[in-house]
């Protein structure tokens, strides 16, 4: 099997699967009990909380331990959105292609009535400073940008929207949960007031993530209970994932540049090898874009039966986000970078990790190549684009 959808989810690393172990054999008190055993997990938490910090730049008591990206983001929008409110502020900044779990929450707040304005973000996928500039009102409370997105893996000017942001007194959040472990974030010299990151992205486990709030920022609870995470996040805490996620950060922290260098000349001999198929167009900006993602779409073929097939031939791929797979809308992203419906609906993505080879991206471009011109022989819209009944959108 060749495993490429990292994007969607990765292979927990041998050194997050050795930190989690002893959380969940010897070390497994709750680390609100006062006796020894929860004193013993309590300081392993305490330790973790640290790491993690160091490796974001921030300090450990600005770190919540969530769920994963999604409470993340619905905890920090949801707390700038109740910090904006007290002061009359009900308008919110934010991209046309986030991840649903900002773009949901945005929607259930606008039910509120706050006002959410989406930014373009242009054929190449980057959002411009300066267009969050312009976007920016008196009322503004909040500017949500994605570090880099999960579809077409194009890497925003972070540090400079948060620099615009800081200028005029609001708050910015980064949903950073593609770059986490794969690109530098420093969040006190990014201007960075919340972030979010989730383990399952860089070889830790599912269902553990971080919410970054520089201090001073209140966070509303989304989960209500006992007084955990100073009272900001009820629940026990996961001990043996945050162990592993810990591990697994600064194992993606070490080895950034490395791996980095490996993914991008594997990212980019496979963008070399796709773009020869014909009437095929690479989504988002072919530089700024994240070392293991490759996204295209291909005229006249639908990409689910891609998909199919592809597994077919032992090679794991997505359309688009693993989120809305099974939905027969095509993706939001896709439709933000300006690809009509019928172009959308044919997109592949391939999302790299450290293990991949280079034997398997020959034997992927070829298996695409071969797969794309199969679907498009038996598909009436590439007869009727060939005999030039319909136009061709990608020439
Ligand atoms: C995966 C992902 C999420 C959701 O994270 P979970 O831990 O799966 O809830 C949020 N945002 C982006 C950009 C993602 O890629």
């Amino acid at each position: 099997m060749i495993y490429l959808d990292n994007a969607a989810t990765t292979k927990m690393s041998q050194t997050a699967i050795k930190a989690m172990i002893p959380y969940m054999d010897c070390i497994y008190g709750n680390p609100s009990s006062l006796h020894s055993a929860g004193q013993k997990a309590n300081e392993a938490l305490t330790d973790a909380r640290e790491r993690i910090a160091r490796l974001l730049g921030c300090e450990a008591k600005e770190i919540t331990f969530t769920s994963g990206g999604s409470e993340a983001d619905n905890q920090a929008i949801v707390s700038a959105a109740r910090i904006g409110e007290r002061s009359g502020k009900k308008h919110i900044v934010s991209t046309a292609f986030e991840h649903h779990a900002v773009l949901h929450t945005l929607n259930k707040l606008e039910k509120e009535g706050f006002e959410v304005t989406l930014l373009d973000v242009g054929e190449n996928g980057i959002v411009l400073p300066e267009q969050v500039a312009d976007a920016i009102r008196e009322d503004t409370c909040l500017v949500t940008v994605m570090f880099a997105n999960n579809e077409i893996g194009t890497i925003q000017p972070i540090e400079e929207i948060g620099q615009v942001c800081r200028g005029k007194g609001v708050l910015f959040h980064t949903d950073a949960v593609q770059a986490a472990g794969h690109l530098r974030i420093d969040a006190k010299a990014q201007n960075i007031d919340m972030l979010s990151l989730s383990a399952h992205k860089f070889h830790g486990p599912k269902g553990i993530g971080v919410l970054y709030a520089r201090k001073g920022i209140r966070l509303t609870n989304i989960i209500e209970g006992g007084a955990q995470e100073r009272g900001k996040r009820a629940g026990t805490e996961n001990i043996p994932a945050i162990m592993a996620m810990t591990a697994a950060l600064e194992e993606a922290c070490l080895h950034m540049d490395e791996n980095s260098a490996k993914l991008t000349a594997l990212r980019d001999k496979l963008i070399a090898g796709l773009s020869k198929i014909p009437h095929s167009v690479l989504n988002g900006d072919a530089e700024k874009r994240l070392p293991g993602n490759v996204s295209f779409c291909f005229e006249g073929i639908e990409g689910e039966s891609l998909l199919l097939l592809l597994d077919d031939k032992g090679i794991c791929a997505s359309s688009g986000s693993a989120c809305t797979s099974g939905s027969l809308d095509p993706s939001h992203v896709l439709l933000a970078i300006g690809r009509v419906h019928d172009i959308a609906h044919g997109s592949l993505r391939l999302t790299l990790s450290e293990e991949n080879t280079e034997k398997e991206v020959d034997y992927t471009i070829s298996a695409v190549k071969d797969v794309v011109e199969y679907l498009r022989s038996i598909s009436p819209i590439w007869r009727d684009l060939v005999s030039g009944k319909k136009e061709f959108i990608i020439k």
